[in-house]
């Protein structure tokens, strides 16, 4: 089927979601596309859309294998995953194992803080809203999930991390922090969305060299350089993690 031919189910910043034939599942189609700062600042990262199927397919793999159930049925080209259809639950959970971003600007501790036990932040994901943050009570009082269903999704943003904080280590990568999406399939909870260097911060282990999407939010230079050293260390040589 032409990618222009079938049925276009949402239309994002980085990706486009597609229907399929068989029922249950769709197709993420990612785009070199990339905005910051709530979309204010918008760009191109060419082979972003690539490196973000390929790299996201083989996380996804991995945390299939560690028991993490994921959205994530198969590749079909280099810019195109089939998943299960999720309802997405409209909370954007972050897990920190050192101090960047809006964690150094809350609390005044200087990036690249190591955080001892590693933290688990929720946010709303509303664009009108700014995606603001969330406790608890908040989730509960807005219905955007179950108590029984949040405390899985802290439970597995942590199992999450277990499994590609070392992943990424043996990679020579520090993961800082990464933000994961959560959505209902039936009675089940899977993990959706992607995991990239647009979605992870992402350092060089040795020389703590930014290698994902600050270089663009904070116009550091070698954006596409960054993306690609990501892919070769992820996948290796061969294109295959
Ligand atoms: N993040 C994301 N989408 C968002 C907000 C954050 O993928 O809408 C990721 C971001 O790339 C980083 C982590 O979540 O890896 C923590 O981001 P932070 O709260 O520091 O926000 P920032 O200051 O980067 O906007």
């Amino acid at each position: 089927m032409k990618a222009d031919a079938r049925e276009k189910l949402y239309e994002g910043k980085a990706k486009i979601v597609y229907a399929t034939d068989r029922p249950g599942t769709v197709i993420q189609y990612f785009k070199d596309d990339a905005t910051a700062f709530n979309a204010l600042k918008r760009g191109t990262i060419l082979g972003k859309g690539v490196v973000n199927n390929r790299m996201s397919a083989a996380l996804f793999e991995r945390l299939g294998k560690a028991g993490v159930p994921t959205h994530y049925l198969g590749t079909l080209s280099d810019r195109e995953m089939l998943c299960r259809r999720l309802d997405i639950i409209k909370i954007e959970t972050i897990v920190r194992n050192v101090v960047a971003g809006s964690l150094a600007k809350r609390t005044g501790l200087e990036e690249g803080t190591a955080i001892r036990q590693p933290i688990v932040e929720l946010y709303y994901k509303s664009d009108p809203l700014g995606d603001p943050m969330l406790n608890e009570d908040h989730v509960r009082m807005l219905g955007l999930a179950r108590p029984p269903e949040l405390a899985w999704m802290r439970r597995t943003a942590l199992r999450v991390n277990a499994v590609l904080r070392p992943f990424l280590a043996r990679r020579g990568l520090l993961l800082v922090d990464f933000k994961l999406e959560f959505g209902r399939a039936g009675r089940r909870l899977y993990l959706g969305d992607e995991i990239s260097p647009d979605t992870c911060r992402l350092w060089d282990a040795a020389t703590r060299k930014k290698l994902d999407k600050d270089r663009f939010r904070r116009d550091l230079g070698g954006v596409e350089e960054a993306y690609q050293e990501v892919y070769r260390r992820v996948l290796g040589p061969s294109g295959r993690a």
